[in-house]
Order: structure tokens, then sequence, then C-alpha cells
């Protein structure tokens, strides 16, 4: 299977990246068994990097998907923490439900953060000493801000980035999708990791999949892009896109046509409202400090997706 460095990190990837996002809580809410299925498939068929975080819930998925897996992988976490204290738990925990002594990388993540240097300077110097005492393997950065990849290049302690990237540029909080590939080509030169998220922007893009697919992988300084998977069929799809640019019609069409509809993140929703105002459909109404879609007006358009600063609206 093609191999690809991850940057100046030693590690060699297989450029699909198994998302674990979808298959948590927050999203499918798939059982460990169901997921550790899924994530097994993909590690026999030549995927060997997983990605999580703290958040998603998905550690006993992923647990479950290696058990007794003997071949090499790479997963990489994220720490959402505010204080050193809360990152540290998250690593510990992390490393506690996933069964390892080491995590291969431990992202800050700064969705929302463009410059998370100053923001989390403290959580930083924690991963840094977590480290040093061989809990983490590398230190990096996750971010929806094209100003948090300018920035890492000032910082050679990072050595793993994680922006969004799209095609239409849907959720880049600063900019366009131009600059962020412009970003991104700088962190690649200057040595770092880099893999890709939300190429389908969070389901936004599914019925152009393969071409917005494409377009990530194929910019300049991509390493891998992190993809959430639900079935076989989708893993086996991406796998043979990835590993021989081969798109078959008929599953690709299947996999575009799946039918969609528009989940809201309800337990993360802050009730700031901005999707109301941007649906033009007039879908969503906050209810009880909540967004609410109704699907009987809602176009699938997903804007709204885009709009929400929580990036906590998905067309799934
Ligand atoms: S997807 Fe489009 S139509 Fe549906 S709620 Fe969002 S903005 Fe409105
Ligand atoms: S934009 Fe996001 S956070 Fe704001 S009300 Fe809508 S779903 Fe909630």
């Amino acid at each position: 299977m093609k191999q690809i460095p991850l940057g100046s990190t030693g590690v060699s990837i297989f450029p699909l990246i198994y998302g674990t996002l979808p298959l948590g809580p927050l999203q499918a809410g798939l059982s460990p068994e169901e997921g550790g299925k899924l994530i097994r498939h993909a590690l026999e068929n030549g995927v060997n990097m997983i990605d999580t975080a703290a958040l998603y819930g998905t550690y006993p998925h992923i647990r479950a998907g290696l058990a007794g897996w003997q071949g090499q992988v790479t997963i990489a976490s994220k720490t959402h923490a505010a204080d050193r204290i809360t990152a540290r738990m998250h690593v510990e925990e992390a490393l506690r439900e996933l069964g390892r002594e080491q995590l291969d990388i431990v992202h800050i993540h700064g969705a929302r953060l463009s410059d998370p240097f100053t923001d989390r300077s403290e959580i930083l110097a924690e991963l840094l000493l977590m480290q040093q005492e061989g809990k983490i393997a590398h230190v990096g950065l996750s971010s929806h801000y094209i100003e948090a990849f300018r920035l890492a290049l000032q910082h050679p302690e990072i050595k793993v980035v994680h922006p969004l990237i799209n095609r239409t540029g849907m959720g880049i909080l600063d900019g366009s999708a131009d600059d962020m590939a412009e970003a991104i080509r700088s962190c690649a030169n200057a040595g770092k990791g880099v893999y890709a998220m939300k190429a389908l922007a969070g389901g936004n893009l599914i019925s152009e999949a393969r071409q917005s697919m494409a377009y990530v992988a194929a910019l300049n300084g991509v390493h891998g892009v992190a993809v959430g998977m639900l079935s076989q069929q989708e893993i086996d799809a991406n796998i043979a896109f990835f590993e021989h640019g081969v798109a078959d019609d008929k599953v690709w069409k299947e996999l575009e046509n799946r039918r969609r509809r528009l989940k809201i993140m309800e337990q993360f929703c802050k009730g700031c409202g901005q999707c109301v105002e941007i649906c033009g459909s007039k879908a969503l109404s906050l209810v009880d400090g909540r967004a609410k879609v109704d699907e009987s007006a809602c176009i699938l358009c997903g804007y709204c997706g885009a709009g929400c600063p929580e990036f906590m609206i998905r067309v799934v």
C-alpha cells in the first residue's frame, strides 16, 4: 500500500486516515463493537492511522478495533482543555482507555482558536512536558483558523498540524480555501506532518464527494485526509480512491445519493441563533435556547453548517 511520510515525524501513513468522530455518541452512536469492527476492517485493508479526540467518546471503539492487532498503527488524539490539569487528565485518560503507554500524536484541539500559542500556551507547555515524560511522541495542533497554522510556522515543537480544508472553504473562519492551502504548503515545507479534516465539510459536500475528496487529496503538502466512515462499503471505496485514484461509479453514486438529513449536536449548541439568521428557508428556530430544524422546510443546502461558530451542524 501507498505510504507517505508524515512530515519529519519518522511515521509513514496510508493517506486515508480513519476519522472516528462519526462513530461515537456525538453522531452515529455505534457501539464499541460495531465501531471496532469498522476500524478493524480499515486496518486489515491498509489504513494505519486513526484520528480521535477527548471529546469524541470513541476510545472504546478504537480499543475494540485494535484488540489483538499486531500491525503498526498511529493514533492521534486531541485535548480541548483550557488548563494544564485538564490537559494532563485528557492524555492520561486516552492512555488508559486505549491501553497504551504512549500516544503518537496529541493535538491542542483549537478549532475556534486563531492564536492557540497565546490562548493555550499553558496547554502546549503541559503537552511538551508529557512528551518529555514519554507519554506523547509528537505534539500537534488542530484548528479551523488559517492564522493558527501561520503562527505554527514559528513553533518547531509542533510536529503535526490538522487543518480544516475543503473545496468550498466551508468552515474556514478567517479566509478562503486558497489561503488555507497556502498555509498548509508552508507547514509541510517546514517539515510538519499535515493531515486534513472536513474534506466534505462535515457531510455538506457529500453529493460531490469524489470531486471534493480529490481536491483535498491533491493539495500540495497534504500527507493524509481524515475521513469519517460508517460502513465497510464506504471504507473500501475510500481505500480504493486513495490507493489507486479509483472511484467506482456505481459505489460512489450510491454513497453520494445517501439519504441525508441535518444533524444538530444540540448538547453543544450555544443558542447564539446565527444559524437561524442564515437559513433562507426558515427551517431553523431556537427552542429552549437550542437550535431545532424543521425537516420539511430544510433543503440541505448546508449554509447553516458553515455559519455555526461551534461547527455543530452537519448534513449526515
Ligand atoms: S441546510 Fe440550508 S435549508 Fe437546511 S436548515 Fe441549514 S440553511 Fe436552512
Ligand atoms: S449557530 Fe450553532 S451554536 Fe448557534 S444556535 Fe445554531 S447550532 Fe447553536
